[in-house]
């Protein structure tokens, strides 16, 4: 490649680091350029070639390396893992993993083999890297890291790292993600490279690399494993519980380096021996960046608190988990503002150095580190047995389906889960067989109570400094979410017990439901399916396979047995013959519930042949892409209707929605984001006359906001300003628009808490008052886990038991619909039971209590369902998931 040539010409011109002074390297080990062509820097690695080197580098030295597929992407790249460490342990690999995962599970573990492996056993460092794509030295330094270890000679560090450990690397945990970037940013290419920030070359057009095919976040997605990478990732990392997990990122251009120790909040679950941890691999790192003159900082910014994250996860198991971020040359060269040229090579240099650091300081620390992981398990157990919480109860509610899943969940990540076979008693209260259990007195103690305990404590004074700081408007230092509990968010009860509890039950695995061929037990009416996600999956297969289903608007009680408003009802007398046969397997598969009916004459409540009772139909979707959407939001709603619910979904771009027919679709999703390009006459006039036709408009979260914005008005209602002014656009009275300088004393404004009035010029000058913004966004919420009541006679909440939680951030309050305009089907609970986990502030709760979460407005022959919050927040809010499938799947049909 010629341009790049130049540019590397140029840059040699420069001094280029050395991955290693003075290392001496063995010439029987392949060099990068020999079979790649390029040196360290001189190229951005491509996903299709690094294989090719780290093959290269298997061959060269196959008694001492393994490569493995550990997983597939998406769009069906391999994901590997590098194996390095002595030939002895790599022939007898199994065997050590077998070990490692002794040392895993101190029960039963008696006290001589617990020392006998502390004595015997390698410590595992892994290296991951790449988690964003376009985070690109990292996966580079990983082919660094690689060759280094294999081909150094005379090295006294590394050969302790040999004797004394194992280093896995995974080189590339997002592929998809990097192909994007490096396609755009060859593309966009100068001919002599441009180190300019804002050139094409750096700037990722929608929706940049940073995220995997269906536009996640992965580092975010650890506990959720929402995402075949994750999945691949967690299962690989529970066969070797590593001792040490790095994750290796990157961030601005004009940043420096960051490793440990971490930035204030700390999860709680995590122990004095790894912050000391923190320390040792912090200051070892400091070492080799002081020796080279590598300007760092530590603890600032990259926080560990969120359990999600790919250090903290791993933490939560009883490793070292740490982050490191290189400034990011998004290219070969990056021209700082302090006009300093970062290029790729210093990247890479400076992510090989720290982690040959780690590598080294892990191995000098082997005995250490392997008996502070088998006391952080141990521990574990202890803490779990004396928790008020010693066992979970997961209690299956109107919808069992989700405390399956969440059951699923918590044992894909090495919690074990049974499943009761019979009522268990907790004080008082009986509960029916088929509660799920989860005891806190097992290894992943830590990790499961991050995960079903209602709420994560957060350091009292990081969260009264971060009070100080927003009362400044200085913003927050808040890096993540503050809130997680997926009980909340599945909406599952969960029962705590203080004591062990003895009841006959089995382990839940982690395999989906068998694929079953049984028929459905034979019925003359037809079969009903009590609404839930499960049953939500199984319609919507069933649609598309062309079984004709209806939908029950109302509740209705039928031999002997009561049935919630959104029961599926599927007749005999309404599909072909052979419908047991066609539906058993698809109700199988999702796990739903059929139940068999001989007669449609109904207890009570609504008749089977009710006008009540609707036709569904398999949804055409048009799914709003591109800029100006946000791209995770497109990419979960784009996720959660493809994946989770089988509904097959058109994604446009946002600029071709006015080439699109819009009659060739029954559902228009706008994921959040503010739709400038179809704010105007004609495009809107489309939108709302295909509404009146039918159609069914679904906005989600900042695309609610746009919708209820006054000009665009696809809602009647309002967002709200700070104090509950309505959200409307500031006039001038000049006519100018959007002038800064204006004073709100304009007729259209009211009540301004800081106006002016004649009786306060007679009193004293109050200075605090004085500097309020005068028109400002509701406080912000940093993402917190809030309390909703909906409305039980309304189709959208079908499947739910008239009160969920919903993950909320940010500051959008939407002032609730007035009733001759529609219905807030979803509402915030009142003040007092608004805030089920994490940090809302006085002012957000004041005004978010009782405004709309769900807005429902008819228009004509079709509606607008408008969340004030994005309901697939990253694939585990599992129960506003249900009520956007409801929107989805049942607003064609109502
Ligand atoms: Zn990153």
């Amino acid at each position: 490649m010629l341009s790049a040539c130049v540019l590397a010409l140029q840059l040699a011109a420069a001094a280029q680091p050395e991955l290693a002074p003075g290392a001496r390297y063995d010439p029987r080990i392949p060099t990068i350029k020999q079979v790649l062509g390029h040196d360290f820097g001189e190229q951005i690695t491509t996903p299709e070639e690094l294989p090719l080197y780290l093959r290269a580098l298997n061959q060269a030295a196959p008694d001492r390396t393994r490569l493995s597929e550990y997983a597939r992407t998406w769009e069906g790249r391999p994901l590997w893992l590098f194996v390095i460490g002595s030939p002895e342990r790599i022939a007898q690999l199994d065997r050590v993993k077998a070990d490692l995962r002794r040392l895993a599970d101190p029960r039963g573990l008696s006290r001589d083999d617990g020392e006998r492996l502390i004595r015997e056993l390698p410590v595992v460092t892994w290296l991951m890297h790449g988690v964003h794509g376009n985070e690109i030295s990292s996966s580079d330094a990983a082919l660094a890291e690689a060759y280094h270890l294999l081909a150094v000679q005379g090295d006294q560090d590394v050969q302790l790292v040999f004797r004394d450990s194992i280093v896995v690397i995974d080189p590339m945990q997002n592929p998809d993600g990097r192909a994007r970037f490096v396609v755009q940013n060859l593309m966009g290419r100068a001919a002599d490279g441009d180190a300019t920030p804002v050139a094409a070359e750096h700037d990722e057009p929608w929706p940049g690399g940073r995220s995997n095919h269906y536009l996640f976040d992965m580092n975010r997605d650890w506990f959720s494993q929402s995402q075949p990478e994750t999945q691949g990732r967690i299962t690989a990392l529970l066969e070797w519980f590593p001792h040490v997990a790095v994750d290796l990122h990157e961030m601005g251009g004009d940043s420096t380096y960051y490793f440990g120790p971490p930035a204030a909040p700390f999860n709680p679950h995590i122990t004095k021996s790894q912050i000391a941890s923190f320390d040792l691999f912090g200051r070892a790192s400091a070492v080799k960046f002081d020796e080279r003159g590598f300007a760092y900082f530590n603890r600032e910014n990259y926080d560990e608190f969120y359990p999600g994250y790919g250090d903290s996860w791993p933490i939560l198991q009883g490793a070292v988990g740490m982050t490191y971020e290189q400034a990011s040359a998004r290219g070969l060269a990056w021209k700082r503002t302090d006009g300093a040229t970062l290029t790729y090579r210093d990247g890479i240099v400076h992510h090989f150095t720290a982690a040959i650091a780690t590598v080294t300081t892990a191995a000098k620390n082997r005995e250490r580190l392997l008996k502070d992981f088998l006391e952080y398990r141990r521990s574990a157990i202890e803490e779990g047995d004396k928790s008020s919480a010693r066992e979970y109860v997961l209690v299956p509610g109107v919808d069992p389906s989700r405390a399956l899943a969440l059951a699923r969940n918590l044992a894909s990540q090495g919690i074990e889960v049974r499943r009761a076979a019979e009522p268990v008693k907790v004080a008082t209260r009986t509960i029916p067989a088929g509660a799920f259990l989860v005891s806190s007195a097992q290894p992943t103690g830590r990790l499961l109570r991050n995960l079903l305990d209602p709420h994560t404590a957060q350091d009292e004074a990081f969260i009264k400094e971060q009070d100080r700081r927003r009362k400044l408007r200085l913003g927050d230092e808040i890096y993540d979410i503050t809130a997680w509990s997926l009980p909340l968010l599945f909406d599952v009860e969960v029962v705590p017990s203080p004591s062990r509890l003895d009841v006959k039950s089995s382990p839940v695995s982690t395999a989906k439901n068998p694929p079953a061929s049984a028929p459905l037990p034979p019925a003359k009416v037809g079969y009903l399916l009590p609404w839930g996600t499960a049953t939500a999956e199984t319609v919507s297969e069933a649609l598309r396979a062309g079984i004709r289903i209806r939908h029950a608007g109302k509740p209705f009680a039928l031999a002997g047995r009561k049935f919630p408003i959104g029961t599926a009802i599927v007749r005999v007398s309404e599909n072909d013959a052979g419908l047991a046969a066609r539906l058993g397997p698809i109700v199988a598969k999702h796990g739903a519930e059929a139940v068999p009916i001989d007669s449609g004459y109904q207890d009570e409540g609504i008749s089977l042949g009710s006008a009540s009772v609707v036709a569904l139909k398999a949804p055409r979707v048009l799914l709003a892409w591109d800029t100006p959407t946000q791209s995770q939001s497109a990419g979960w709603a784009r996720y959660v209707l493809e994946r989770r619910f089988g509904v097959a979904v058109t994604a446009i771009r946002v600029s071709a929605i006015d080439r699109a027919d819009l009659d060739d679709f029954d559902v228009i999703v706008l994921p959040s984001g503010t739709y400038a390009p179809l704010a105007g006459d004609e495009p809107l006039r489309r939108i709302r006359d295909w509404v009146r036709r039918g159609g069914t408009l679904v906005t989600i979260a900042e695309a609610s906001r746009w919708a209820a914005n006054e000009r665009v008005n696809l809602i009647e209602t309002r967002t709200e300003l700070r104090g509950g002014r309505p959200e409307v656009e500031e006039r001038n009275t000049s006519g100018a628009s959007g002038s800064s300088g204006s004073t709100g004393s304009g007729s259209s404004q009211s009540g301004g808490a800081a106006q002016g009035s004649g009786t306060t010029t007679q009193q004293a000058f109050d200075y605090n008052k004085s500097i309020q913004p005068e028109r400002e966004r509701p406080e912000n919420t940093p993402g917190a886990i809030v309390r909703v009541t909906t409305d039980q006679e309304h189709w959208l909440n079908s499947g739910q038991d008239g009160e969920l939680q919903v993950m909320l951030e940010g500051q959008r309050i939407f002032t609730p619909i007035r009733l001759d305009r529609g219905r807030n089907v979803g509402v915030y609970a009142t003040r007092d039971k608004l805030v089920a986990s994490g940090l809302v502030w006085d002012e957000a709760r004041d005004q978010l209590a009782q405004k709309a979460y769900l807005i429902y407005e008819p228009m004509g022959q079709g509606h607008v369902i408008a969340f004030a919050e994005d309901p697939n927040f990253r694939a585990f809010t599992e129960a506003t998931e249900l009520l956007f499938a409801n929107a989805v799947l049942l607003g064609p049909a109502y």
